[in-house]
């Protein structure tokens, strides 16, 4: 993306504190701040990747001297060491300032009572939903995940108008008021939905059993966390705040900046951030930018909806698998839900592979007919064969977290 002279000399600041780090004294050693003179001198500079974070725990990240921190987060990791991410009064201050940004983006004011679904705890998302909500005045009703029941009543008691949820535990939520037929008795009118890639047809399911507006929100916990980016009114791309960071688009494969709007990789450079400065920081997230100026008139840049990770995409039989891609082929099948999972098994010396999807039909002949549709439909769109098992609603995981969709038993 485009960087202004202002960004350059920002740049070279996050970098001179960044060297104040055990880990980026190494990382870059050698390097000088002062020898960013171009964008080009920047895209010379080395990657920063998760691993890497890892490989600093417990503290190897802090750039200030550790009383200066006032909390730590960490990124879930299912495998291996954690990620440890130290803030500051002013990172934990900024972050907020973002997030109330993005609840006024998404035209939510002080008069809402926004409940909070995502978890609160050394994962960044509840508290950061909270955060931003206080700062904006609004009421916020801090319930972290699960306890369906309850949440219910909460949200019908206190007459909740925003609630704020993965996009899997906003599904669960819907289909439960309609279950419960509530519906009548619920005052939503947003919802806003955490950084997680999810289909058209999910979004659109999630809107209308809720009845209400969805905003798409971006952030990661190595970066702040949630709220460095939400979509407006006016479109469905997302506006990222580019006074708080510098965002590339590289191609995963060459690493190369891609060309202007094409699809790529984001890359995340901190232009303010003290505890724990990243600079080139790879997300493994997939998306493009949207190089054409928003409709609402904001002068912040957007990013289209996360289309996967460059670390989801599987390899079966020699063809790529992209979950995004299975989001789209099941938008176009007329009886199957958004909900799927795939599983890749290596057994008798081949690959197999199996999608499972959820669909209202019951079990019987229309359902194996549907399943017979779905298979050739799969190998005419994915390109390759599968084993198709329809289940009915419900019976696939809903996750208070991220959906994991592709579950790779072959290794
Ligand atoms: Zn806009």
């Amino acid at each position: 993306m485009k960087m202004t002279e202002e960004m350059l000399s920002q740049v070279r600041g996050s970098i001179r504190h960044a060297k104040n780090s055990a880990f980026y004294q190494k990382h870059f050693e050698g390097i000088e701040s002062d020898d960013i003179k171009t964008l080009d001198d920047f895209r010379r500079l080395p990657f920063t990747d998760k691993d890497d974070l890892r490989g600093a725990y417990p503290m190897g990240l802090c750039a200030v001297p550790t009383d200066e921190i006032v909390r730590i987060h960490s990124s879930s990791g299912t495998t291996g060491t954690p990620v440890i991410i130290p803030y500051t009064q002013k990172d934990v201050d900024d972050w907020a300032i973002m997030f109330k940004r993005c609840y006024e983006t998404a035209g939510i004011t002080r008069a809402d009572r926004i409940q909070v679904t995502p978890g609160y705890g050394l994962w960044t998302a509840g508290i950061g939903f909270q955060l931003g909500a206080e700062l904006l005045g609004a009421m916020a009703i801090p319930m972290g995940p699960g306890n369906t029941d309850k949440q219910i009543r909460m949200m019908i008691d206190l007459r909740t108008t925003v609630f704020t949820a993965t996009s899997s535990y906003a599904l669960l939520i819907a289909e439960e008021i309609e279950k419960r037929g509530v519906r009548d008795q619920i005052c939503l009118k947003k919802g806003v939905i955490g950084s997680e890639r999810w289909g058209a047809k999910m979004r659109k399911r999630i809107a209308s059993e809720l009845g209400v507006e969805l905003y798409d929100i971006y952030g990661l916990t190595e970066i702040y966390g949630p709220g460095i980016g939400i979509n407006c009114d006016m479109s469905e791309s997302m506006h990222i705040w580019t006074d708080y960071m510098y965002f590339e688009i590289i191609n995963p494969k060459t690493l190369e900046p891609v060309k202007d709007g094409e699809s790529g990789e984001i890359v995340i450079t901190t232009l303010q951030k003290e505890g724990a400065p990243l600079i080139r920081y790879r997300t493994h997230d997939l998306t493009r930018e949207v190089i054409e100026p928003c409709p609402c008139g904001s002068d912040y840049p957007r990013i289209d909806a996360i289309i996967g990770r460059s670390d989801d995409m599987v390899k079966v039989k020699g063809t790529i698998i992209f979950p995004s891609k299975v989001d789209e082929f099941l938008a176009g099948v007329k009886d199957a839900s958004s909900e799927y999972q795939i599983m890749i098994d290596h057994m008798n010396g081949r690959d197999q592979m199996t999608l499972f999807f959820e669909t209202k039909l019951k079990p019987g002949a229309e359902r194996q007919a549907l399943e017979k549709e779905v298979e050739q439909g799969f190998k005419k769109s994915i390109g390759i064969l599968a084993k198709i098992r329809a289940v009915s609603i419900g019976e696939l995981p809903r996750s208070e977290k991220k959906t994991t969709r592709i579950f790779d038993n072959r290794y």
